[in-house]
């Protein structure tokens, strides 16, 4: 599977023997800015000077070992689950999804965060858990839905904004009803807390997968999403299951547009609002916390040739690329339609 950490991590351009020229971006906005994504938003609605350092890349941020474990076994916990069920569903033996799970998993194989307990044989124990649900037949009503000959999972896409933004997301799982063709979304999520419906009812997530079921299956009005979420405290898997409808859709784009105005407000005014109220979340304080009151020139990162390279090659990696118009000229032709 390969590796969409870059979405929501920061641009971390290693330099061999090449040479690096800093882009004079001549009061433009920094490209880095324009990429968003479901996180990069969340970030962003919580605190603007936060999603600003974090694009950008911070110098300055003080290093503390425990908390790059506990985000590195994070990230690796939440992939190697997704792709171990992934491969479950595409009917492949237990032990192919651990050697899938194996290959996912990019650091020692004993690092681990007690905190979240979470860890590569706690991620190979849910994948375990879901692969005895899958046959007992906790899904057997539905059926993968095939892209291209390839099954539908971890599709990528595009949204290109006006502005040069881009908003870029991947949807995990098509799957079809075998009888009514129903077609739902399966979002697989790992929670080192209890999962409550509140957490996902509302996520914008979700309606930005309308983008690929509007390539798959231009006749789809509405469709559902099954949320799974491994709680990694309780061991056990909650499914909730939500309605994604059009209007939704162009409520989310509106407030695409929103974010970006305020983007481009902020960076007119030279002033990334600072959140206070988001200095300590997650039970713990964030790690911009005592550097981020000082200048740009001090924390961030330049744009240089190669970070443009990576911006451009960027562009280029998705399977499904809509711009905004299209999207709305096939938002009004479906509101027509029903
Ligand atoms: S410490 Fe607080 S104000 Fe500063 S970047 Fe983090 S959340 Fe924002």
């Amino acid at each position: 599977m390969p590796d969409f950490s870059f979405l929501d991590t920061q641009l971390d351009i290693k330099v061999v023997d090449e040479e690096v020229e800093v882009i004079d971006l001549q009061g433009e906005i920094d490209p880095r800015i324009k990429l968003l994504s479901h996180s990069s938003r969340n970030l962003l609605h919580a605190c603007p000077r936060k999603y600003e350092l974090y694009k950008l890349k911070s110098n300055s941020v003080s290093t503390d070992p425990e908390r790059e474990q506990e985000s590195e076994v994070t990230l690796n916990f939440g992939s190697v689950v997704g792709v171990g069920i992934q491969s479950v569903i595409e009917g492949k033996s237990f032990d192919r999804a651990v050697l899938d799970c194996f290959l996912e998993w990019e650091i020692d194989l004993d690092a681990a965060t007690e905190r979240q307990n979470k860890s590569y044989y706690r991620a190979i124990y849910a994948v375990k858990k879901f692969y005895d649900l899958y046959t007992l037949g906790a899904i057997s009503d539905y059926e993968l839905v095939y892209y291209k000959g390839k099954p539908a999972c971890e599709l990528s896409f595009n949204i290109i904004l006006p502005n040069g933004y881009r908003y870029r997301g991947f949807l995990d799982v098509v799957l079809r009803h075998k009888e009514t063709g129903e077609i739902i979304v399966l979002e697989l999520k790992t929670s080192s807390g209890i999962a409550q419906p509140a957490m996902f009812q509302n996520s914008g997530q979700a309606i930005g997968y309308s983008v690929v079921l509007d390539e798959l299956f231009p006749e789809l009005s509405s469709y559902s999403v099954y949320y799974l979420v491994y709680e990694t405290r309780s061991y056990e898997y909650k499914p909730m299951h939500f309605m994604k409808s059009l209007s939704k859709r162009a409520q989310w784009l509106s407030e695409m547009l929103l974010d970006i105005e305020k983007l481009e407000l902020y960076h007119k005014s030279d002033l990334f609002p600072m959140h206070g109220e988001s200095c300590y979340s997650f039970g713990r304080p964030c790690e911009y916390l005592g550097i981020c009151e000082h200048s740009n020139l001090q924390l961030t990162k330049p744009y240089t040739n190669l970070v443009e390279a990576y911006v451009k090659e960027d562009e280029g990696k998705y399977q499904f690329n809509v711009d905004f118009e299209t999207l709305i000229e096939r938002q009004l032709e479906k509101t027509s339609e029903h």
